[in-house]
C-alpha cells in the first residue's frame, strides 16, 4: 500500500467530515491527484478535493489522503498562525516544519518541538499523540521505539520530518515492514536503516571508541571521493578489525544513504 493510503486509512480519514470531496466515479474525464500523480483508480478512496493552484490560478484535483496534507482544520490540527485566544491561520499536517511523525497499527506519535506542540496543543481532537523531541534526539527516540515494538505494530510509516513540500513527501512515503529496516521518510530524501547494523555500530562505538572514528572516518571520506576504493590504509585497517569489516561489509552502498546513517549513530 502507498505510504499516503496507509496514513489516510490510520488516521488522517478523520478529517473527511471537513472536507469537501467530491467522488471522482462521477466524473466523464480521467482524473489524476495533482499532488501524488496517481490515477483516481489508483486511489484508497475514489474521493478528491478540487484546490486553487496558487501558480496556475486554476482548479486542480486532490485525492482525499494527498489532501490531508493540505487541509487546515482547528479541530484536528490547531493552529498554524495566531494564539490560542486569537487563532489566525488553521494547522495543517502538511507544514510541520521540523516535526517527525510515527504511524503504526495502534498508535500514531507526532514528534514535535516546543512551537508547534503549543500550537498543536489548541486542537480539541487531535490526530495524534504528541511528544516533544526534535533534532538528532528525534531520530534516535524513533529508532528506539520502533525497535521496541512487537510485530502486531507493523508494517508502519516512519516520517522524520514532514516539512512543507507536499508532493516531494508523498514521493518518498516507504512503509517500514519490520523493525530490521526501518525506512526513514521527508520530503528530502528516503533512506534505509538496518537495525542491526546500528546495533553493531553502537556496540564497536562503546568497545572500541578509536577504532570506530577511525572506520568513520573512512566512510565520509570515501562517501566524499577523498579516498580511494583501493586505498592502502582502509585495507590495512580493515583486515585487522574484524569488527570494522562486518560493519564495513554491511553499509549500504549508495553514498548518500551511508552519509545519512553516519549523521544518525
Ligand atoms: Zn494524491
Amino acid at each position: 500500500m502507498d505510504g499516503i493510503d496507509f496514513l489516510w486509512q490510520q488516521v488522517t480519514r478523520q478529517m473527511a467530515d471537513e472536507m469537501q470531496l467530491v467522488d471522482s466515479r462521477e466524473s466523464d474525464d480521467a482524473i489524476s491527484c495533482y499532488c501524488c500523480g496517481r490515477p483516481s483508480g489508483a486511489w484508497v478512496v475514489p474521493y478528491y478535493q478540487p484546490r486553487i493552484d496558487t501558480y496556475l490560478r486554476t482548479d486542480v484535483p486532490i485525492c482525499a489522503p494527498c489532501n490531508a496534507l493540505f487541509h487546515g482544520s482547528y479541530r484536528y490540527m490547531g493552529i498554524e498562525k495566531g494564539t490560542p485566544e486569537k487563532p489566525a491561520v488553521p494547522g495543517k499536517l502538511g507544514m510541520l516544519v521540523g516535526c517527525g511523525l510515527i504511524v503504526a497499527q495502534q498508535q500514531s506519535i507526532l514528534l514535535t518541538n516546543p512551537g508547534w506542540d503549543k500550537r498543536l496543543r489548541v486542537a480539541t481532537q487531535p490526530l495524534f499523540e504528541l511528544h516533544q523531541v526534535s533534532g538528532k534526539g528525534a531520530m534516535e527516540y524513533a529508532c528506539h521505539l520502533i525497535g521496541g515494538l512487537s510485530e502486531e505494530a507493523f508494517p508502519l510509516l516512519y516520517i522524520s520530518d514532514i516539512g512543507r513540500k507536499k508532493a516531494e513527501l508523498v514521493m518518498n512515503l516507504k512503509l517500514t515492514l519490520s523493525k530490521a529496516q526501518i525506512h526513514v521518510c521527508s520530503g528530502e530524501l528516503l533512506f534505509r536503516i538496518n537495525t542491526e547494523l546500528l546495533q553493531a555500530i553502537r556496540e564497536m562505538q562503546q568497545a572500541d571508541k578509536s577504532g570506530w572514528k577511525k572506520l568513520e572516518r573512512f566512510i565520509v571520506n570515501s562517501c566524499h571521493g577523498r579516498i580511494a576504493p583501493n586505498d592502502e590504509g582502509l585495507h590495512t585497517f580493515l583486515s585487522g578489525n574484524p569488527e570494522a569489516l562486518a560493519i564495513a561489509r554491511r553499509l549500504p552502498a549508495d553514498p548518500h544513504e551511508k552519509l545519512q546513517l553516519m549523521r544518525v549513530v
